[in-house]
């Protein structure tokens, strides 16, 4: 992995499984760290659990949902917390990026509202320095005209504005863990790549850990530092960002490279055959065996476990096999 070496993981997940209410399960024994200053992408089509983890990580699960496994921050015990811990953790340590900051904003109130009470509530302090800091926050994630902005409402600002000022607000408190699910699903894609930028600058100026759930492999790529490749609940992969559109090791995600727009061109992209399975369908065997080119008998009766290739962890029974004769990346399933 290319995490920073030296230091223990901040956030340190280890065997989680969720059941909901019902027992569907809808995650089989995912494990996966990150380290201060390390940027983790969660990715996989939808379904495959990404999101899970993190509102795990929040307790913020569906009411009935029950885990199993361990979550630890800074090594206490995310499970264990009592409730005074659990609000100190949630308003101090980590901070959540929302999907589509407009449905996460109140309309009724300004934006100066808004991100001084977040200021005041994890500061203390008046209201006049709140609104100096704010100032100073917004300015930290590209936004000049600080004062004008506090004034207005959620609707009189752009997504990709509401988005940098979301950020803003997450980074008040000063955290150590931001949890991003899919933080520029809602905006056009010129703004994506701005706001994603300001994240990764911010990321990387406060050194703080990150895991990013995107559906969007190539900008897991771009800003994270590792990639865990889920599917169906499980993590199939996990292997440093770096140059992993020539080193994947499973049959997902290379399917998952083949299958993404090519940049460019007009060309079509391929799509992977089949649907995607739902973790509580999951039998015995490889959870992509239905969908898998590669497929043999053993697959189908013998789930894989995530096993060392490299600097990759990879959970196929023919994961060497393939590597060396390098069909991964080269047939089309
Ligand atoms: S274990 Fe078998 S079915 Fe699963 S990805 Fe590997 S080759 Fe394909």
């Amino acid at each position: 992995m290319n995490a920073p070496t030296g230091e223990q993981p901040l956030l340190d997940i280890t065997g989680l499984r969720i059941d909901l209410a019902g027992g569907r399960t809808v995650l089989h024994a995912v494990s996966y760290a990150v380290r201060p200053g390390q940027s983790l992408g969660l990715v996989g089509e939808s379904g495959s659990g990404k999101s899970m983890s993190l509102k795990a990580v929040l307790r913020m699960l569906p009411s009935g949902a029950r885990t199993e496994g361990g979550i630890t921050f800074d090594g206490h015990s995310v499970t264990g917390m009592n409730p005074r811990e659990l609000r100190a953790f949630r308003a101090g340590q980590v901070a959540m990026i929302p999907q589509d900051p407009r449905a996460a904003a109140n309309p009724v109130r300004t934006v100066g509202d808004f991100l001084t009470e977040v200021l005041v509530r994890a500061r203390g302090g008046r209201r006049r320095q709140a609104v100096d800091q704010a100032i100073r926050h917004l300015a930290d994630v590209g936004i000049a005209d600080g004062e004008l902005r506090l004034r207005q409402h959620p609707h009189q600002l752009s997504g990709g504005l509401l988005q940098r000022v979301m950020i803003a607000a997450a980074l008040a408190a000063g955290p150590r863990l931001l949890l991003a699910d899919e933080p520029t699903t809602a905006l056009d894609v010129t703004t994506q790549q701005e706001v994603m930028a300001i994240l990764d600058e911010q990321r990387r100026r406060h050194h703080l850990a990150m895991v990013l759930v995107t559906h969007d492999l190539d900008l897991a790529v771009a800003v994270t530092d590792d990639i865990a490749v889920m599917y169906a609940g499980t993590i199939v992969e996990l292997a440093p960002s770096k140059g992993l559109h020539h080193t994947a090791r499973h049959p997902y995600t290379a399917g998952l490279l083949r299958s993404r727009p090519a940049i460019g061109t007009r060309a079509r992209p391929i799509s992977l055959p089949g649907r995607p399975l739902s973790a509580f369908e999951a039998g015995p065997g490889c959870v992509f065996a239905d969908r898998c080119a590669f497929a043999q008998e053993r697959c189908r009766t013998e789930r894989p476990r995530l096993e060392t290739h490299g600097t990759h962890l990879v959970a196929c029974h023919r994961a060497a096999e393939l590597a060396a004769n390098g069909r991964l990346l080269e047939t089309t399933p």
